[in-house]
Order: structure tokens, then sequence, then C-alpha cells
């Protein structure tokens, strides 16, 4: 599943292509995606430029002076930049058409992922406007998840991964940033310790950020039709690790289930 590195990598990969260019054509061969692809989004959207690409949680943001293009990769999406030519294979569901020739052509075989279009401001949108802060942003340190975990007993990998706390934190970043910082997953949110919480942070932060550079050197797969843009390996420390040895202590890593989500930490090293 595309996490918010991934993400993020996809929309530095499609950006150099498609700001400031003009939309001369949509094409929608299949809107039944997690939501139906609005009507009015192609009328709306050709001939308008595209005035930035940004990124918000999960959601790429095609900004635009008509309305926005919100872009949900869902559990299988990709997105590619080809040349108007090439021929949409059978999970090609939807490509934006440039003036030079160029398209923005999303695959999706599952369907979970989303096209939307909202005229509004797009951060008011009702499935962004109740999102967390970015965690790579200055607005998400120790002081703020201390303060939030307060009333909070619920286990703190389960708290990192509600988006209305902080965005991005899916399941592999939780497992390896509670690792990384020694917190035992199981841990409830509201008995951690703010010093505790500066180390959450920082490991959040890292992991987060070695992603993202490591997704930087998939940018060229963008234009690939067969290309696997984004969808890149780290070294991962305990995630899908159960039953080998500890990185740090050699003791046995245990797997359980976390509100059906596989978690994976030691018992000697994370408390
Ligand atoms: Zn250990």
């Amino acid at each position: 599943m595309p996490e918010l590195p991934e993400v993020e990598t996809s929309r530095r990969g499609i950006k150099p292509y498609i700001l400031n260019k003009k939309v001369t054509d949509v094409i929608i061969r299949q809107k039944k995606l997690r939501w139906p692809i609005p009507a009015a989004l192609k009328q709306q959207l050709i001939h308008q430029n595209i005035d930035k690409v940004e990124r918000r949680g999960k959601y790429i943001l095609l900004i635009t002076q008509a309305g926005t293009v919100i872009l949900h990769l869902g559990m299988s999406g990709s997105l590619r930049i080809l040349n108007k030519s090439v021929n949409a294979e059978k999970h090609d569901h939807f490509d934006i058409v440039f003036s030079n020739n160029k398209i923005l052509r999303l695959r999706d075989p599952r369907r979970f992922g989303a096209v939307l279009w909202t005229r509004k401001a797009p951060l008011k949108h009702k499935l962004l406007i109740n999102l967390g802060p970015e965690p790579l942003n200055d607005e998400f340190t120790a002081q703020y998840l201390f303060d939030c975990s307060r009333n909070r007993k619920v286990a703190i990998k389960t708290f990192l991964m509600n988006s209305q706390i902080v965005v991005g934190v899916g399941n592999i970043y939780a497992n390896e940033s509670l690792f990384n910082a020694g917190i035992n997953p199981k841990r409830l949110a509201h008995k951690i310790s703010l010093a505790r919480y500066e180390g959450l942070v920082s490991a959040i932060k890292d992991i987060l950020k070695r992603a993202i550079e490591q997704g930087g050197t998939t940018l060229r797969d963008f234009t690939q039709q067969d290309g696997k843009p984004g969808y890149f390996q780290q070294t991962l420390l305990v995630y899908g690790r159960a039953d080998q040895p500890c990185v740090s202590c050699g003791k046995t890593i245990k797997q359980i289930k976390q509100g059906q989500r596989s978690t994976f930490y030691c018992t000697h090293c994370q408390r």
C-alpha cells in the first residue's frame, strides 16, 4: 500500500511534467473507484492550468483556478507520466491529458483509490478537514503528541496510526518508529512521558525522511510504463521479522494483532 513517503515521491515525480501545464482532455475509463469520479470533473478541469501540485496526508492535490483534483492511491494505485500515444492497459482507469502531449495516468488494480473534485478550498474538503498535522512539519512535536495523548486510554501504536492525531504514520512506520524509540506498542498513550515522546517524534521524522530520500532514486520511473515508481524497500528492523532475532538484543521478535493490523516488536528492547 502506498504510504506517505511513496505518495510524496509520486508528487515529486509528476510535478515537473504537469505544473503550469494546461489540461486539454480528461479520460475516464472506469469511474467506479473508492468513490465514483464526479461527473463534473471533466468539464470543469478541461482548459485549466495546474497551478500547484501539493500533498496533504496521502492525498495529492492538483490545484487550478476552477477547483482542485484530489487524488488518493488507495491500496494499489500508482501514477505515471506518459506520452499521449501510449495505449491504456487493463487497470489504467483515468488520464489527464496536457497541452505538452503528456498524460498523467492512474493505474489502480484494486480500485480503492480516488479521483475527486472540489471547487472549495481543498483543505476544507470533508476528507481533509479533520486530518492531524503533517509529521515532517514543525507543528508535529513531542509536546503536541504528549498533550493529545493525556486522555487517550489507547495503545500507542493505535494512537499513532490515527490520522486525526498525525497523518502518514502507516503500519510499517508505526512499527519501526516504536522499535527505534524503544516503546512497547501496547503501552497506553496517556502513560507515556514527554521525554519518551521526544524520542518517538524524532524516530518518526527520521524514518519518513529517509524513506522520502530513498524514493528520490525512483523518480525517473514515473515516466516508464512498466516502472514501479515509489514502491521502495527500506531496511526494516522489526516489521515482517516475526520469530527472527532482534537486531539489537538477539531475542525473538514477537508478532501480535492490534486493531486488525500486524504489530512486530521486541519484548526486551521495547518497554
Ligand atoms: Zn531487542
